[in-house]
């Protein structure tokens, strides 16, 4: 990915003025390039020392972490440190000696600062942000917003592919998708890293969102967009478009019988969770379908299934219409 600066000079994409400044190789040696977007420089080398120190400093810079450019540049060296979430593991390595305030000034404040950041809840966007993985710590809000794991989110990127990125970027010409492209091919890369970032954050469950799977065409409306941003609107809701059926979803939209696995899932979801309940002695076969005033949802439903008409009717009856 990125773009050459023999292209850029070619095809006149960035004011001549400006390219004047723009060196050729990164401090490492290697070539650089611009990124897609044009907004920023990218070193071709993947191991690259100082883009490596380039997002740990980033990440220092965000969290209020007190540790100098140099100090930071020593840290990674001694303790081989490939992404800036091991910062927050730190304090092992202040525990077994390795690190000391010789290498860290404020070494208190900054292992104060940590246990904190443990104790506090982060929304999971803001976590892939602090990744500071160039271009996706950008469109992390856009990507993750409204999940609560990325195992969820990850089942919509890995089953959604471009398309689930273009729909999530706003993306609707072809022609701009390279980004998705880009983002997508990050994404895979990157996933152990940010599963790891994830692993030492509280994230914020979002129990406000209602979580839709639209099957088949809508309708009423345009296209998925247009119900959704209606249902937003009606319900002032935050609302998260997935394409796969999970534990997670709560509403399946299904106005016709595709021949796809979605009503099928939800189905089985649906069965297994009632089977789970009526073991467990909290519920009874005969209240299976019943509908309560606790939620939109009938009793037995972990996911409400219905089409746009029906759904539309009980989440009416359940939530104040808004607009
Ligand atoms: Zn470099």
């Amino acid at each position: 990915m990125g773009i050459t600066l023999k292209d850029v000079k070619e095809y006149n994409l960035i004011d001549k003025d400006k390219i004047k400044f723009i060196g050729t190789a990164c401090k490492c040696g290697s070539d650089i390039v611009f990124s897609d977007s044009l907004r920023s420089l990218i070193c071709t080398n993947r191991n690259c020392e100082y883009s490596k120190l380039h997002r740990f400093k980033l990440f220092c810079k965000e969290l209020n972490l007190s540790i100098s450019d140099n100090e930071l540049l020593n840290i990674i060296k001694t303790l081989n440190l490939i992404s800036p979430y091991q910062l927050l593991i730190i304090d092992t390595a202040v525990k077994s000696n390795m690190i000391t305030n010789k290498d860290i000034k404020d070494l208190d404040s900054v292992i104060e600062k940590i246990a904190k950041i443990k104790k506090a809840t982060y929304k999971l966007s803001y976590v892939v942000k602090l990744s500071f993985i160039h271009s996706l710590s950008d469109v992390a809000e856009k990507v993750f917003y409204g999940y609560n794991s990325l195992d969820e989110a990850y089942s919509d990127i890995e089953s959604g592919r471009v398309a689930f990125l273009n729909e999530r970027l706003g993306i609707y010409n072809t022609n701009n998708a390279t980004l998705s492209v880009d983002i997508f091919k990050l994404l895979l890369d990157n996933k152990d890293e940010l599963i790891f970032g994830e692993s030492l954050f509280n994230i914020e469950t979002n129990t406000e969102s209602l979580r839709i799977v639209i099957g088949g065409k809508s309708t009423r409306f345009i296209n998925n967009d247009d119900l959704v941003n209606f249902l937003r609107a009606r319900y002032k809701k935050n609302i998260v478009l997935s394409n796969r059926v999970c534990e997670h979803t709560d509403i399946l939209i299904q106005n016709f019988n595709t021949s796809d696995n979605k009503l099928k899932i939800a189905k089985v979801i649906n069965n297994n969770y009632v089977a789970k309940c009526i073991n467990n002695g909290i519920m009874q076969l005969d209240d299976v379908g019943k509908q309560t005033k606790s939620s939109y949802k009938p009793i037995g439903s972990k996911i409400l299934i219905g089409t746009e008409s029906e759904i539309i009717d009980k989440l009416d009856k359940f939530y104040e219409i808004q607009g």
